[in-house]
Formats: C-alpha cells, structure tokens, sequence
C-alpha cells in the first residue's frame, strides 16, 4: 500500500473522481445484500438501512464527487504586510496510508463515510469492519474486493482486539479515523502516540437531552423517541436520559408513551420498525439496567429474539450504574429538575458529552443551554439530525473524541494544509537584512 501511495496514482483529481463513482455503483449495485445483512445484524428495515446507512452513504458520495475538484483547489489567503508583495495559498495534500476502524451499530455508514473523505482527499485505505457485524462485514469485504485494489484499499476483518495492535504495532499509518467506545479509543491513542499517528477519535458518552417546561411536549415527544429507540437505542447519539423540567414530566411521559405505542405498536418485537440488540453481551449489560428505576413504560425482554422493548425508567438515582455509562441501548432515564443549576450538575457529571440537545420555545434559554454546555454538537427542539446535515462538522470533544468530519470536513481531515509563500525576485529592499543597527523603529512599525 505505501508504494502504491509513494507511486502517486491516487493523487490526481481524474482518479480520485473515478474512485469515489465506482464506490457510488458499487453501494447501489450491492444495496439488496447490504440491506439483508444489516437485517441479520439488527434487525433493520430496508427504509431505515436507507436513511442511516446505504442512503447516508450515498448522499455524501454524492456531495463529494460534486464538489471533489472546488475542494482540491489551493486555497489563496492574504498575506500580511511583513511579507508583501509575496503571495500565499494553502495545498491540500494527501496524507498517505490510513487506518480506518469501524463499529457494529451502523457497520456499513460508519466505515464507509470516513473512506468517501479518505478517497476524496487521495489516500490509500485499511478499513476495519466491527466482528460484531459479521454479515454486513462480509457483504462490504465482497463489494471491496470486486472494486478495489488491495494495494489501495484494503478490507480488514477479523478481532480488532487482536488485529489493530498487529497493524498499528508493525506499521506507521499516516492517520487513524478511529469510531467506537471511549475505552478501546484510549487502546487507539495510546498506539498512535507510541509512532506519532495522528487521530480522529469518534467516540461516545452520555448525550443528555433537556425539556424545558415551554417546549412542545408532543413535538419533543416524538423526535425524542424516533431517536432514542431507532436501532433499539445503539446510536452514539441518542438521547441518553431526559433532564425534564418537574411540573411538565408527567405530560411528558403521557407523550413518550403515545409516541412510543404510535410508533412500535403495542407489540414492538413484531414491529418492522422495531431493530434487535446485537448480541448477548449487549443484551444481558442492557437488561441489568431494568431494575435500576421504576419503569414507567416497557421493561419486557426476550433473549431468544434479543428484544429489549422501549423503556423509560422514572426514580432512577444518579449513583445508579445506568446514569454512569453510556446505556447505548432502548432504556430511557428521566431525570427531573426544578433549576437549570440542578440540571447542569447532573449533566457535569459526564464532560464534553457527544450531542445534547434542548428543547424549548424561548430564544433566551436556548442561548443559556447552548453557551452552558461544552458538547460535540448537537440540535434545538430535535434530537440526532444535526449528522445528516454535511454542511455541519461531526465530531465530540475531549471525553467524547477529537476530530470531526462529514462533507468537506471528511476531505479536510484527511488532508494535510500545506502552507506555501511564493515571494517575487524583483523587489528585494535590503532593509530586511543585516546590518539591522537602527532599524528598530521602523521593524516596530511593521511587526506589531
Ligand atoms: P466495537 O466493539 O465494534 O469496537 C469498535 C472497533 O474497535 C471494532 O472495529 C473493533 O474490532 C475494534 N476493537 C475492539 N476492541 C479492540 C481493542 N482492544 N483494540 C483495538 N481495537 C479494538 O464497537 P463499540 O466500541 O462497542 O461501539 C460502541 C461505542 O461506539 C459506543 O460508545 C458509541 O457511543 C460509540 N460510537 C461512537 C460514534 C461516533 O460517531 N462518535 C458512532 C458509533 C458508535
């Protein structure tokens, strides 16, 4: 792979163009296996595959191959007036052999959104698929193989506890797009560091969700709940609890319910809307969750089926397990508060949470919340669509990741800003050089 990248066939904007539309038709060509596997992964309907993975995928596809060359352009700056009359520009160069390494809950999009920016920006790629999503891994592997180069990119399966250290241990990769758990992302780090790699890290966290007493119950309701049990709740951006102002929570719980029954149905492990946990270690972490409040809605469980039923937990104590880790599943906490203070606090328990976001219908404690909390990115009366806007960089900070991407974000990230100044012979005054002796005042003058 390095002598493929050294050879320079991946640095042109004709090849690059052509990567990014084969990956386009390769996506579509092979939609119906990956809509199955991700059905035998998680139980997902081909409308959600669409929306979250294939189709997510295809929109930035879409967007890069479209503005692929506008990118590429070195970007002219000023210059300032210690260097005029040279002239300045920023290159965008690739950076080289990439790591990427992808999760289980959306195997397909989470893998493949960091490739589209690696390709666009002329890198060779290893990706890492999750070996908890074997089915959808063997589908992408296959859809790879028939269309690249392994000597540009190459699919890794397999343990990553195992097969990450072997690579990021015998290799120095130019970068390392890393999308998974805080506590493998420490593992990432810690290797990358050893040979000064640098990281994206996109990780998780609490994301809190806060419902002020003007919000419009219904509304926070049912974007809460489209969010928080889409994919059974195993989204790094779900709403992990709801802070809910004291004097609307019972309305609130009313409308959770109406959604919930609206949406899933009064049995949700027969809903075609309704996804699966992954596997037995999720399941059996999730359901010790159950016991850890009072459930006001759901609570069922099925472990042949790995079925967890939407649940919102009232009474829940903050020293409980399920307010300490991210829960990274469809249990719901509702936590109530009286003041912002109190909710704050509750919310400085976990740092730099991934998303947060607030509903309400005054400007004023919108602007509170938004100024008040240090987060990665988030929405205002929605929950989790933020992502899908490529115009929006995604990413946490601090406790939830480092680095950010989407859109021309991706290409960003996987480029290096080269800094180039191009100074012109003709003018060459010799003030600028020695001897300096009584040209103080006048380099005050310019440098200041
Ligand atoms: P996972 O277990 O599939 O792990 C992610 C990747 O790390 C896999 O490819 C796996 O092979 C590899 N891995 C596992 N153990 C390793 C080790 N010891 N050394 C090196 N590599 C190893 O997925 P996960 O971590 O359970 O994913 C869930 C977490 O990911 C949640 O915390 C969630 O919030 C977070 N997440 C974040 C985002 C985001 O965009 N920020 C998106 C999805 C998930």
């Amino acid at each position: 792979m390095r002598q493929f990248f050294e050879s320079g066939k991946t640095r042109s904007y004709a090849f690059r163009r052509e990567q990014l539309i084969k990956l386009k038709n390769a996506v579509r060509k092979f939609e119906e296996p990956l809509h199955e596997a991700l059905y035998a992964d998680l139980k997902k309907s081909p409308e959600e595959c669409w929306v979250t993975e294939t189709g997510f995928l295809q929109a930035e596809l879409s967007n890069a191959i479209k503005n692929l060359k506008r990118w590429m352009q070195p970007e002219l700056v000023p210059t300032n007036l210690l260097n005029i009359p040279s002239s300045s520009r920023v290159m965008k160069e690739p950076l080289g052999v990439v790591l990427i390494i992808g999760p289980w809950n959306y195997p397909l999009m989470l893998l493949l959104t960091p490739l589209v920016g690696a390709i666009a920006a002329g890198n060779c790629a290893v990706i890492k698929g999750s070996e908890f999503a074997p089915a959808t891994a063997s589908v992408i592997r296959q859809m790879m193989e028939e269309n690249f180069d392994k000597e540009y990119i190459f699919f890794q399966d397999g343990d990553g506890a195992t097969e990450i250290p072997a690579m990021m241990n015998h290799f120095s990769f130019d970068h390392v797009f890393y999308t998974g758990s805080t506590a493998v992302g420490k593992i990432i780090y810690r290797m990358a560091a050893e040979r000064l790699v640098p990281v994206t890290l996109e990780l998780g966290g609490k994301s809190p969700c806060v419902v002020e007493s003007d919000a419009h119950i219904k509304v926070a309701a049912r974007r809460i709940v489209q969010t928080k049990f889409s994919n059974a709740g195993q989204m790094c951006v779900a709403p992990d609890y709801v802070l809910v102002h004291a004097g609307i929570k019972e309305k609130l719980v009313a409308a959770l319910k109406e959604a919930i029954g609206r949406f899933y149905g009064e049995q949700p492990e027969e809903s075609y809307n309704y996804g699966k946990i992954i596997n037995e270690k999720q399941f059996s972490r999730l359901i010790a969750y159950l016991d850890q409040g009072t459930i006001v809605h759901g609570g069922r469980i099925d472990k042949q089926r790995l079925f967890i039923e939407p649940t919102i937990l009232d009474n829940v104590p903050l020293d409980a397990p399920v307010m300490q880790d991210e829960i990274f599943g469809p249990v719901l906490p509702l936590i109530p508060f009286q003041t912002s203070e109190e909710a704050l606090a509750v919310i400085a328990k976990h740092k730099n949470p991934l998303a947060f976001y607030v509903f309400t219908s005054n400007r004023r404690t919108e602007k509170k919340w938004l100024e008040e909390v240090a987060f990665g990115g988030g929405c205002v009366n929605n929950a989790s669509w933020h992502l899908t806007n490529h115009h929006l960089p995604f990413g946490g900070r601090g406790f939830s990741g480092t680095g950010h991407y989407h859109g021309r974000y991706s290409f960003e990230t996987f480029s290096h800003k080269k800094a180039v100044m191009k100074t012109p012979t003709w003018f060459d005054p010799a003030i600028k050089y020695p001897p300096f002796k009584g040209k103080l005042k006048l380099f005050k003058w310019v440098i200041r």
